[in-house]
């Protein structure tokens, strides 16, 4: 299993193998490790996320998006000149190929668990049922929070009252 993350210290994205014996996850970048919680993984894969600790994962598709988009962009472009070239079956052919092997790329790809948080991605663990699909209230739930504190940072940062000069 591997996990695929955003660093909070310094924000570079960063891989890591990840097991039940990892204790710990370092940053290439700037060094900073985040520990591993002990209840983290399991035999069946994650059940917190090991980056920022929280409960709520999701299960999503790992599909190559941008393998996605090509394949369907070549297949209009083809089908297109077959039907200019009045080729209707062809054209159909095409478009109908172009579907099944999106359709059977989706079914080849195997799960990934992210983390809605932080948006921390762990593939190759064995499937795991614990995990729902996601869920957009949840999301939000959390887009908000991150959106809170971002907030409270800024304006901690531009405090003006920490900018006066000390009254005498
Ligand atoms: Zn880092
Ligand atoms: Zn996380």
């Amino acid at each position: 299993m591997e996990v695929i993350f955003r660093c909070p210290s310094c924000e570079k994205t960063g891989r890591s193998p990840l097991d039940e014996e990892t204790t710990d996850i370092p940053c290439v970048s700037c060094g900073q490790v985040c520990q591993v919680p002990e209840d983290a993984v399991g035999e069946q894969g994650v059940t917190r996320c090991v980056i920022c600790r929280g409960h709520d994962l999701f299960v999503r598709k790992d599909f190559p998006q941008r393998l996605g988009v090509a394949i369907v962009v070549v297949g209009s472009i083809a089908s297109c000149y077959a039907w200019y070239r009045h080729q209707l079956f062809l054209t159909f052919g095409i478009l109908f190929i172009t579907a099944a092997i999106d359709v059977l790329l989706y079914l080849l790809v195997r799960d990934a668990i992210v983390c809605y948080r932080c948006g921390a991605h762990y593939r190759g663990f064995d499937d795991d049922e614990s995990h729902t699909e996601f869920n957009l209230e949840v999301h939000e739930r959390y887009r908000q929070e991150a959106a809170r504190q971002e907030a409270n940072a800024n304006s901690g940062g531009v405090d003006p009252d920490q900018n006066l000069s000390p009254r005498i």
